[in-house]
């Protein structure tokens, strides 16, 4: 509960000025959570390493946030799983999502419920609260792409996939 709670507050912290892309500008915080309570209350996901990594998903990709600053603070185990869903920034857009494509089948057990979650948040804010600027084909192109990543990974979280195939079939 404690490494928990430091994650959430670190994340916060590390978030504090950043939006998402909804209309409503939601804070960011709300999606890292969205995750830790996706794998926590509706897949029943106990593992402590998995919830912090949930939570701290975003913190290197989207953060100054360091590795070795991560590692200080949470341990090896939990920044590998968090690297694992990080995107390298240095590439072009398109090569960044065709990666996520490739490289699914080689995640680990721990970085696959991280990925499914964050996956299953995205597709909810696409069917719920879309970026204002999004038309319907790139809410359906986004949609489609996360299902190739998922599709990717499939054959150890099959809660999780099972909620994220719901969510994709009520897709726009
Ligand atoms: P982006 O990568 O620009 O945006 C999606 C990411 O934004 C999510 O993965 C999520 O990432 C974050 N995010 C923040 N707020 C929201 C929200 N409210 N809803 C959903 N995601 C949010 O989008 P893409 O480049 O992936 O564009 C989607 C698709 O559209 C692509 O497949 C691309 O080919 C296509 N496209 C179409 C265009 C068109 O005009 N038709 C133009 C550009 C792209 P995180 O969890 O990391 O925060
Ligand atoms: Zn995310």
């Amino acid at each position: 509960m404690e490494v928990l709670i430091k994650a959430v507050a670190f994340a916060a912290h590390k978030h504090k000025d950043q939006r998402r892309k909804d209309a409503g500008a939601t804070p960011y915080i709300n999606h890292p959570v969205a995750l830790a309570d996706i794998l926590a209350s509706e897949c029943g996901v106990t593992d402590v390493e998995i919830l912090c990594a949930a939570i701290l998903h975003d913190t290197i990709e989207d953060t100054e946030t360091t590795p070795e600053e991560l590692t200080a603070a949470f341990g090896e185990r939990v920044t590998k799983i968090v690297l694992e869903v990080t995107d390298d920034k240095s590439l072009p857009k398109q090569d960044r999502k065709d990666a996520q494509v490739a490289h699914a089948p080689y995640l680990s057990t721990q970085a696959r419920a991280v990925k499914l979650a964050d996956k299953i948040s995205n597709l909810r804010d696409v069917i719920k609260t879309p970026p204002p600027d999004w038309s319907l084909q790139r809410c359906q192109e986004y949609s489609d792409w996360c299902k190739r990543v998922i599709d990717g990974l499939r054959g150890e979280w099959l809660v999780l996939e099972a909620i994220f195939d719901k969510q994709y079939r009520e897709r726009p």
